[in-house]
Protein backbone atom coordinates (compact mmCIF):
# COMPACT_ATOMS: atom_id res chain seq x y z
CA UNK A 1 0.00 0.00 0.00
CA UNK A 2 1.32 3.78 -0.62
CA UNK A 3 2.31 4.64 2.55
CA UNK A 4 1.51 8.49 2.34
CA UNK A 5 -1.84 6.96 2.10
CA UNK A 6 -1.26 4.60 4.81
CA UNK A 7 0.21 7.46 6.91
CA UNK A 8 -2.83 9.33 6.11
CA UNK A 9 -5.43 6.52 7.46
CA UNK A 10 -3.57 6.58 10.70
CA UNK A 11 -3.43 9.95 11.08
CA UNK A 12 -7.41 10.63 10.67
CA UNK A 13 -8.09 7.13 13.00
CA UNK A 14 -6.06 9.01 15.74
CA UNK A 15 -8.16 12.35 14.72
CA UNK A 16 -11.80 10.49 15.04
CA UNK A 17 -11.01 7.73 18.29
CA UNK A 18 -12.39 10.10 20.93
CA UNK A 19 -15.71 10.49 19.11
CA UNK A 20 -15.79 6.52 17.92
CA UNK A 21 -14.93 6.09 21.74
CA UNK A 22 -18.17 8.38 22.40
CA UNK A 23 -20.05 6.12 20.25
CA UNK A 24 -18.65 3.24 21.84
CA UNK A 25 -19.74 3.92 25.26
CA UNK A 26 -23.03 5.56 24.14
CA UNK A 27 -24.13 2.69 23.06
CA UNK A 28 -22.70 0.46 25.64
CA UNK A 29 -24.95 2.77 28.17
CA UNK A 30 -28.14 2.56 25.56
CA UNK A 31 -27.91 -1.42 25.26
CA UNK A 32 -31.06 -3.40 23.45
CA UNK A 33 -32.11 -6.58 23.14
CA UNK A 34 -31.83 -8.83 19.83
CA UNK A 35 -34.71 -7.42 16.93
CA UNK A 36 -35.72 -5.03 19.85
CA UNK A 37 -32.68 -2.31 18.36
CA UNK A 38 -34.82 0.78 17.43
CA UNK A 39 -32.89 3.10 19.55
CA UNK A 40 -29.56 1.88 18.35
CA UNK A 41 -31.03 2.16 14.54
CA UNK A 42 -31.89 5.68 15.34
CA UNK A 43 -28.38 6.87 16.57
CA UNK A 44 -26.34 4.67 13.93
CA UNK A 45 -28.93 6.89 11.29
CA UNK A 46 -28.24 9.83 12.67
CA UNK A 47 -24.66 9.47 12.40
CA UNK A 48 -24.71 8.05 8.38
CA UNK A 49 -26.94 11.20 7.76
CA UNK A 50 -24.05 14.05 9.47
CA UNK A 51 -21.20 11.89 7.72
CA UNK A 52 -23.71 12.29 4.52
CA UNK A 53 -24.24 8.49 3.96
CA UNK A 54 -27.41 8.26 2.07
CA UNK A 55 -29.07 4.92 3.96
CA UNK A 56 -32.34 2.71 4.23
CA UNK A 57 -33.33 2.15 8.16
CA UNK A 58 -35.79 -0.11 8.73
CA UNK A 59 -34.52 -3.11 6.86
CA UNK A 60 -36.05 -6.01 8.81
CA UNK A 61 -37.31 -3.68 11.51
CA UNK A 62 -34.48 -2.42 12.92
CA UNK A 63 -31.52 -2.80 10.38
CA UNK A 64 -29.60 -0.22 8.58
CA UNK A 65 -28.27 -0.42 5.22
CA UNK A 66 -25.52 2.43 4.33
CA UNK A 67 -24.25 3.04 0.64
CA UNK A 68 -20.80 4.73 0.19
CA UNK A 69 -20.53 5.07 -3.99
CA UNK A 70 -18.04 7.38 -5.73
CA UNK A 71 -18.37 9.61 -8.69
CA UNK A 72 -16.51 6.98 -10.71
CA UNK A 73 -18.92 4.18 -9.69
CA UNK A 74 -21.98 3.07 -11.66
CA UNK A 75 -25.06 2.07 -10.00
CA UNK A 76 -25.10 -1.30 -10.37
CA UNK A 77 -21.05 -1.98 -10.07
CA UNK A 78 -20.76 -4.48 -7.39
CA UNK A 79 -19.95 -3.57 -3.58
CA UNK A 80 -17.63 -4.64 -0.64
CA UNK A 81 -20.12 -5.59 2.14
CA UNK A 82 -18.83 -4.36 5.41
CA UNK A 83 -21.07 -5.56 8.55
CA UNK A 84 -21.37 -4.77 12.34
CA UNK A 85 -24.57 -6.40 14.35
CA UNK A 86 -26.35 -4.07 16.65
CA UNK A 87 -27.99 -6.25 19.43
CA UNK A 88 -26.80 -6.95 23.41
CA UNK A 89 -27.50 -9.51 26.03
CA UNK A 90 -30.41 -10.53 28.57
CA UNK A 91 -27.29 -10.45 31.04
CA UNK A 92 -27.06 -7.81 34.29
CA UNK A 93 -23.79 -5.84 34.09
CA UNK A 94 -21.31 -6.26 36.90
CA UNK A 95 -18.63 -3.69 35.31
CA UNK A 96 -18.84 -0.28 37.84
CA UNK A 97 -17.70 2.29 34.48
CA UNK A 98 -18.75 5.35 33.87
CA UNK A 99 -20.32 3.50 30.82
CA UNK A 100 -22.21 0.95 32.46
CA UNK A 101 -25.91 0.32 31.15
CA UNK A 102 -28.61 2.02 32.06
CA UNK A 103 -30.55 -0.85 31.32
CA UNK A 104 -31.22 -3.62 34.65
CA UNK A 105 -30.40 -7.10 33.31
CA UNK A 106 -29.77 -5.69 29.65
CA UNK A 107 -25.44 -5.40 28.41
CA UNK A 108 -23.23 -5.06 25.68
CA UNK A 109 -21.57 -8.26 26.78
CA UNK A 110 -20.71 -9.48 23.18
CA UNK A 111 -19.00 -6.05 21.64
CA UNK A 112 -21.52 -5.20 19.42
CA UNK A 113 -21.44 -1.99 20.40
CA UNK A 114 -17.50 -1.96 19.99
CA UNK A 115 -18.33 -3.84 16.02
CA UNK A 116 -21.17 -0.83 15.54
CA UNK A 117 -19.06 2.14 16.67
CA UNK A 118 -15.72 0.55 14.49
CA UNK A 119 -18.19 0.28 11.75
CA UNK A 120 -19.39 4.17 11.68
CA UNK A 121 -15.66 5.04 12.02
CA UNK A 122 -14.38 3.48 9.22
CA UNK A 123 -17.49 4.36 7.09
CA UNK A 124 -16.79 8.70 7.88
CA UNK A 125 -12.70 7.56 6.39
CA UNK A 126 -14.21 5.57 3.99
CA UNK A 127 -16.42 8.04 2.44
CA UNK A 128 -14.31 10.67 3.02
CA UNK A 129 -11.38 8.43 0.45
CA UNK A 130 -14.87 7.60 -1.65
CA UNK A 131 -13.46 9.05 -5.10
CA UNK A 132 -10.43 6.75 -4.21
CA UNK A 133 -12.37 3.48 -3.13
CA UNK A 134 -11.98 0.75 -5.94
CA UNK A 135 -15.35 -0.23 -5.51
CA UNK A 136 -18.49 0.95 -3.66
CA UNK A 137 -19.38 -0.15 -0.34
CA UNK A 138 -22.16 -1.40 1.37
CA UNK A 139 -22.52 -0.89 5.14
CA UNK A 140 -24.48 -3.54 7.08
CA UNK A 141 -26.35 -2.79 10.65
CA UNK A 142 -27.88 -5.71 11.52
CA UNK A 143 -29.96 -6.64 14.16
CA UNK A 144 -30.47 -10.09 16.26
CA UNK A 145 -27.23 -11.93 15.88
CA UNK A 146 -27.61 -13.29 19.14
CA UNK A 147 -31.07 -14.72 18.65
CA UNK A 148 -32.60 -17.44 15.99
CA UNK A 149 -33.13 -17.22 13.66
CA UNK A 150 -30.45 -14.89 13.22
CA UNK A 151 -30.21 -11.20 12.15
CA UNK A 152 -28.06 -11.89 8.94
CA UNK A 153 -30.45 -14.79 8.15
CA UNK A 154 -33.48 -12.10 7.49
CA UNK A 155 -31.18 -9.25 5.72
CA UNK A 156 -30.40 -11.65 3.17
CA UNK A 157 -33.81 -12.44 2.73
CA UNK A 158 -34.58 -9.02 2.35
CA UNK A 159 -31.96 -8.79 -0.23
CA UNK A 160 -29.12 -7.03 1.09
CA UNK A 161 -26.96 -8.50 -0.75
CA UNK A 162 -28.42 -7.53 -3.81
CA UNK A 163 -29.17 -4.24 -5.83
CA UNK A 164 -26.37 -3.96 -6.25
CA UNK A 165 -24.37 -7.26 -5.83
CA UNK A 166 -22.57 -7.83 -2.89
CA UNK A 167 -19.45 -9.38 -3.89
CA UNK A 168 -17.34 -10.04 -1.13
CA UNK A 169 -17.84 -9.49 2.46
CA UNK A 170 -15.80 -8.55 5.84
CA UNK A 171 -17.22 -8.52 9.39
CA UNK A 172 -15.00 -8.40 12.30
CA UNK A 173 -15.55 -9.54 16.08
CA UNK A 174 -14.52 -8.42 19.66
CA UNK A 175 -11.59 -11.03 20.86
CA UNK A 176 -10.83 -10.71 24.67
CA UNK A 177 -8.10 -13.47 24.20
CA UNK A 178 -5.99 -11.52 22.12
CA UNK A 179 -4.39 -8.00 23.20
CA UNK A 180 -5.61 -5.02 21.52
CA UNK A 181 -3.43 -3.70 18.79
CA UNK A 182 -3.45 -7.06 17.48
CA UNK A 183 -6.23 -9.04 15.07
CA UNK A 184 -6.43 -12.92 14.27
CA UNK A 185 -7.42 -14.89 11.28
CA UNK A 186 -8.47 -18.40 9.91
CA UNK A 187 -8.33 -19.26 6.16
CA UNK A 188 -11.02 -21.95 5.06
CA UNK A 189 -13.20 -23.45 8.14
CA UNK A 190 -13.71 -21.19 10.78
CA UNK A 191 -16.81 -21.53 12.86
CA UNK A 192 -19.50 -24.24 13.46
CA UNK A 193 -22.99 -24.80 12.44
CA UNK A 194 -25.22 -25.10 15.75
CA UNK A 195 -28.54 -27.09 16.72
CA UNK A 196 -29.73 -27.53 19.93
CA UNK A 197 -30.80 -30.97 21.07
CA UNK A 198 -34.19 -31.21 22.91
CA UNK A 199 -34.90 -34.77 24.41
CA UNK A 200 -38.46 -35.23 26.40
CA UNK A 201 -38.55 -38.85 27.38
CA UNK A 202 -41.96 -40.61 28.52
CA UNK A 203 -41.50 -43.90 30.65
CA UNK A 204 -43.94 -45.15 33.82
CA UNK A 205 -43.04 -44.26 36.97
CA UNK A 206 -43.61 -45.84 40.10
CA UNK A 207 -42.51 -47.12 43.16
CA UNK A 208 -38.24 -47.64 43.28
CA UNK A 209 -38.45 -51.27 45.12
CA UNK A 210 -40.17 -52.44 41.69
CA UNK A 211 -38.60 -51.49 38.93
CA UNK A 212 -40.02 -54.23 36.89
CA UNK A 213 -43.14 -52.65 36.73
CA UNK A 214 -42.44 -49.58 35.93
CA UNK A 215 -40.52 -48.20 32.58
CA UNK A 216 -37.34 -46.06 33.72
CA UNK A 217 -36.99 -42.81 31.73
CA UNK A 218 -33.67 -42.48 33.58
CA UNK A 219 -32.19 -45.69 31.71
CA UNK A 220 -33.70 -44.66 28.54
CA UNK A 221 -32.12 -41.17 28.50
CA UNK A 222 -28.42 -42.73 30.20
CA UNK A 223 -28.58 -45.36 27.07
CA UNK A 224 -29.65 -42.38 24.61
CA UNK A 225 -26.59 -40.01 25.85
CA UNK A 226 -23.95 -42.86 26.17
CA UNK A 227 -24.74 -44.08 22.66
CA UNK A 228 -25.14 -40.70 20.42
CA UNK A 229 -21.77 -40.02 22.17
CA UNK A 230 -20.62 -43.27 20.38
CA UNK A 231 -22.25 -43.15 17.24
CA UNK A 232 -21.33 -39.60 16.55
CA UNK A 233 -17.94 -40.42 17.15
CA UNK A 234 -17.93 -43.24 15.10
CA UNK A 235 -19.28 -42.04 11.99
CA UNK A 236 -17.81 -38.06 12.26
CA UNK A 237 -15.65 -37.97 8.69
CA UNK A 238 -12.27 -37.94 10.38
CA UNK A 239 -11.49 -34.54 8.24
CA UNK A 240 -15.00 -32.85 9.58
CA UNK A 241 -14.21 -31.48 13.55
CA UNK A 242 -17.33 -32.33 15.41
CA UNK A 243 -19.04 -32.02 18.79
CA UNK A 244 -22.32 -33.45 20.67
CA UNK A 245 -22.47 -32.05 24.07
CA UNK A 246 -24.68 -32.73 27.11
CA UNK A 247 -25.54 -30.35 29.44
CA UNK A 248 -28.92 -30.65 30.78
CA UNK A 249 -30.61 -34.23 32.25
CA UNK A 250 -33.47 -33.76 34.71
CA UNK A 251 -35.53 -36.59 36.07
CA UNK A 252 -37.12 -35.43 39.46
CA UNK A 253 -37.73 -38.60 41.23
CA UNK A 254 -36.00 -39.88 44.14
CA UNK A 255 -33.91 -42.49 46.19
CA UNK A 256 -37.15 -44.38 46.09
CA UNK A 257 -39.06 -43.13 43.36
CA UNK A 258 -38.93 -43.97 39.38
CA UNK A 259 -40.54 -40.53 37.58
CA UNK A 260 -42.30 -41.24 34.67
CA UNK A 261 -40.65 -38.55 32.42
CA UNK A 262 -37.03 -37.06 31.76
CA UNK A 263 -35.23 -34.63 30.56
CA UNK A 264 -31.99 -34.12 28.40
CA UNK A 265 -30.96 -31.23 26.45
CA UNK A 266 -27.17 -30.64 24.48
CA UNK A 267 -25.81 -29.37 21.12
CA UNK A 268 -24.47 -30.60 18.24
CA UNK A 269 -21.86 -28.51 15.98
CA UNK A 270 -20.12 -29.13 12.79
CA UNK A 271 -18.53 -27.86 9.99
CA UNK A 272 -20.31 -29.89 7.24
CA UNK A 273 -23.59 -29.56 5.64
CA UNK A 274 -23.94 -33.45 4.42
CA UNK A 275 -22.66 -34.81 7.51
CA UNK A 276 -25.11 -32.19 9.75
CA UNK A 277 -27.92 -33.79 8.22
CA UNK A 278 -26.41 -37.10 8.40
CA UNK A 279 -26.35 -37.01 12.16
CA UNK A 280 -29.47 -35.39 12.76
CA UNK A 281 -30.64 -38.84 11.35
CA UNK A 282 -28.61 -40.84 13.18
CA UNK A 283 -29.96 -39.15 16.20
CA UNK A 284 -33.48 -40.00 15.45
CA UNK A 285 -32.96 -43.27 14.77
CA UNK A 286 -31.57 -43.68 17.86
CA UNK A 287 -33.84 -42.27 19.73
CA UNK A 288 -36.64 -44.83 17.72
CA UNK A 289 -34.67 -47.93 18.71
CA UNK A 290 -34.17 -46.71 22.53
CA UNK A 291 -38.23 -46.17 22.21
CA UNK A 292 -39.02 -49.70 21.13
CA UNK A 293 -36.50 -51.51 23.07
CA UNK A 294 -37.60 -49.78 26.36
CA UNK A 295 -41.46 -49.93 24.77
CA UNK A 296 -41.41 -46.10 26.05
CA UNK A 297 -41.23 -42.81 24.13
CA UNK A 298 -38.11 -40.89 22.91
CA UNK A 299 -39.18 -37.49 21.30
CA UNK A 300 -35.84 -36.05 20.13
CA UNK A 301 -36.30 -32.22 18.79
CA UNK A 302 -33.27 -30.94 16.71
CA UNK A 303 -33.63 -27.02 16.46
CA UNK A 304 -31.51 -26.04 13.44
CA UNK A 305 -29.36 -23.11 14.35
CA UNK A 306 -26.83 -21.30 12.28
CA UNK A 307 -24.75 -23.19 9.78
CA UNK A 308 -20.77 -23.44 9.60
CA UNK A 309 -18.73 -20.26 8.51
CA UNK A 310 -16.14 -20.61 5.95
CA UNK A 311 -13.39 -18.03 5.44
CA UNK A 312 -12.42 -17.79 1.47
CA UNK A 313 -8.55 -18.48 1.84
CA UNK A 314 -8.08 -15.80 -1.37
CA UNK A 315 -10.08 -12.79 0.74
CA UNK A 316 -8.38 -13.96 4.14
CA UNK A 317 -4.87 -14.42 2.50
CA UNK A 318 -4.91 -10.68 0.74
CA UNK A 319 -6.34 -9.34 4.01
CA UNK A 320 -3.72 -10.88 6.38
CA UNK A 321 -1.06 -9.76 4.00
CA UNK A 322 -2.47 -6.19 4.14
CA UNK A 323 -2.48 -6.16 7.84
CA UNK A 324 0.73 -7.46 8.28
CA UNK A 325 1.82 -4.59 6.19
CA UNK A 326 0.20 -2.19 7.83
CA UNK A 327 -0.23 -3.39 11.41
CA UNK A 328 2.76 -5.36 11.67
CA UNK A 329 3.84 -9.04 11.40
CA UNK A 330 3.37 -9.61 15.22
CA UNK A 331 -0.09 -8.24 15.63
CA UNK A 332 -1.51 -10.63 12.81
CA UNK A 333 -2.24 -14.41 14.37
CA UNK A 334 -3.79 -16.67 12.85
CA UNK A 335 -6.14 -18.50 14.66
CA UNK A 336 -7.48 -21.95 15.33
CA UNK A 337 -10.99 -23.60 14.26
CA UNK A 338 -13.52 -22.76 16.60
CA UNK A 339 -16.59 -24.74 17.75
CA UNK A 340 -18.94 -21.91 18.63
CA UNK A 341 -21.07 -20.19 16.10
CA UNK A 342 -22.32 -16.41 14.55
CA UNK A 343 -24.86 -15.63 12.28
CA UNK A 344 -22.02 -14.24 9.61
CA UNK A 345 -22.04 -17.98 8.68
CA UNK A 346 -24.81 -17.41 6.54
CA UNK A 347 -23.47 -14.62 4.62
CA UNK A 348 -20.05 -17.20 3.84
CA UNK A 349 -22.53 -19.57 2.79
CA UNK A 350 -23.43 -16.95 -0.33
CA UNK A 351 -20.23 -15.34 -1.21
CA UNK A 352 -16.68 -15.10 -0.61
CA UNK A 353 -16.45 -13.75 3.28
CA UNK A 354 -13.43 -13.19 5.43
CA UNK A 355 -14.89 -12.95 9.41
CA UNK A 356 -11.89 -12.02 11.39
CA UNK A 357 -11.52 -11.21 15.24
CA UNK A 358 -10.06 -8.26 16.98
CA UNK A 359 -7.88 -8.15 19.73
CA UNK A 360 -9.77 -6.18 22.66
CA UNK A 361 -7.54 -7.31 25.77
CA UNK A 362 -5.93 -5.13 28.61
CA UNK A 363 -2.38 -4.51 28.09
CA UNK A 364 -2.46 -2.88 31.44
CA UNK A 365 -2.89 -5.68 33.75
CA UNK A 366 -6.54 -5.99 34.36
CA UNK A 367 -8.13 -8.81 34.17
CA UNK A 368 -10.38 -9.80 30.83
CA UNK A 369 -13.05 -12.11 31.17
CA UNK A 370 -15.06 -13.72 27.78
CA UNK A 371 -17.62 -12.37 26.04
CA UNK A 372 -21.23 -13.01 27.45
CA UNK A 373 -19.41 -12.75 31.40
CA UNK A 374 -21.37 -9.76 33.31
CA UNK A 375 -17.79 -8.45 34.07
CA UNK A 376 -16.90 -8.36 30.11
CA UNK A 377 -15.00 -5.15 28.77
CA UNK A 378 -12.35 -4.05 26.38
CA UNK A 379 -9.44 -1.95 25.94
CA UNK A 380 -10.94 1.03 23.82
CA UNK A 381 -7.24 1.15 22.45
CA UNK A 382 -8.89 -1.60 20.21
CA UNK A 383 -10.97 0.93 18.42
CA UNK A 384 -8.58 2.32 16.52
CA UNK A 385 -7.26 -0.72 15.69
CA UNK A 386 -10.76 -1.85 14.45
CA UNK A 387 -11.50 1.09 12.17
CA UNK A 388 -8.43 0.70 10.38
CA UNK A 389 -9.08 -2.88 9.66
CA UNK A 390 -12.14 -2.66 8.18
CA UNK A 391 -10.71 0.07 6.40
CA UNK A 392 -8.15 -1.57 5.16
CA UNK A 393 -10.60 -4.85 4.47
CA UNK A 394 -12.75 -1.98 2.07
CA UNK A 395 -9.34 -1.72 -0.02
CA UNK A 396 -8.82 -5.22 -0.14
CA UNK A 397 -8.67 -6.85 -3.74
ZN1 LIG B 1 -22.43 -13.35 21.54
ZN1 LIG C 1 -21.08 -11.59 19.19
Amino acid sequence: MNPEIVLKLRNRVDEIFEKVKGYREYLHANPELSFQEFNTMNFVSERLTKIGIPHERNVTETGVVGMIRGSHHSLEQPCVGLRADLDALPILEANEVTYKSKVDGVMHACGHDVHTSILLGAAELLFEMKDQLPNPIKLIFQPGEEMHPGGASLMIEEGVLENPKVSKMFGLHVFPELPAGKVGLKEGLYMASSDEIHLQIQGVGGHGALPEKCINPLMMGAEFVLRAKELIAEKAPTEIPTVLSFGRFEALGSTNVIPSSAEIKGTFRTMNEEWRAEAHQLLETLAESISLKYSGNVNLKISKGYPFLVNSTELTRNLKSSFQEVLGENNVIDLPIRMTAEDFAFYSQQIPVSFFRLGTGFTDGRQNYSVHHPNFDVDEASLKTGVLSMVLAALTI
